[in-house]
């Protein structure tokens, strides 16, 4: 979309600045990286997916199962496939190359246990999110497995914590690891697992949109689903076809 905004502009010799007055509203002031051309959204690659069909359906709470549980068995899956995603670049993560946690105009800090604000480098980051989920996705305490054991009160909140911190690593893997992700052929990964965990996070209200945001146009593309080729209406045809719909009725 930003790449035919920029050729509207163009055209009537407009400069486009789009990027430019996003890093004048930036909350930090620092200059944004130089690659500032998202790669992610060029239709080439947003149309790469693994699955091509509704993802609602895979993440709305079935009947008969627990709310809770449901809550618990995904979110353990989201963080081992987006630790699994992460590591297939993790050799070009390193302190030197990502020496902040970056997604878009966006600087990550880590807070510690006692709230106190650390700059840290994006491998460093990535590590305290993955050590912190595998702490309490495995403690019995926080998502039990034994049949009768009762989710704490403070589960909901901690799941949305898991959330948010999963969101930072997905948003760092497409705004600086997005061309080895290509070269190593596995975008349609990225973008299937980007997709399902969004359509997830929505469903539940597990993060809040001020922090997704800065992937919107992104999720836009991808959570929207893709219109299968039977289902194309023919050009004389006058009723919506059943995938027209579904672009109509998508966030
Ligand atoms: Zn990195």
């Amino acid at each position: 979309m930003a790449a035919f905004i920029e050729a509207i502009l163009q055209t009537f010799g407009i400069e486009p600045d789009l990027e430019d007055r996003k890093s004048k509203t930036k909350p930090n002031g620092k200059k944004p990286p130089a690659e500032e051309k998202k790669q992610y959204l060029e239709p080439e690659f947003t149309k790469v997916r693994v699955v091509d069909f509704d993802l609602k359906e895979l993440v709305v709470l079935p009947r008969e199962i627990d709310l809770n549980e449901w809550l618990a068995s995904n979110t353990t899956t989201f963080f081992n496939l987006i630790n699994l995603q992460y590591s297939t670049i993790s050799e070009f993560c390193t302190g030197e190359i990502c020496q902040a946690m970056t997604a878009c105009n966006t600087i990550y800090y880590w807070y510690d246990e006692k709230g106190k604000k650390t700059k840290c480098t994006a491998p460093q980051y990535v590590d305290f999110v993955m050590s912190l989920c595998q702490k309490l996705v495995t403690d019995e305490e926080i998502f039990p497995t034994k049949y009768g054991k009762e989710f704490p009160n403070s589960f909901e909140s901690l799941v949305k914590k898991i959330c948010r911190y999963l969101f930072h690593v997905l948003a760092h893997l497409y705004w600086a690891h997005f061309k080895e992700t290509v070269a190593l052929e596995l975008q349609g990964h990225l973008n299937t697992l980007y997709a399902h965990f969004i359509v997830f996070v929505r469903e539940f209200n597990l993060v809040d949109p001020k922090e997704t945001c800065i992937m919107d146009d992104l999720s836009e593309i991808l959570c929207t689903p893709a219109p299968l080729p039977a289902l194309t209406p023919a050009p004389s045809a006058t009723a919506p076809s059943p995938s027209s719909q579904n672009h109509v009725t998508e966030r």
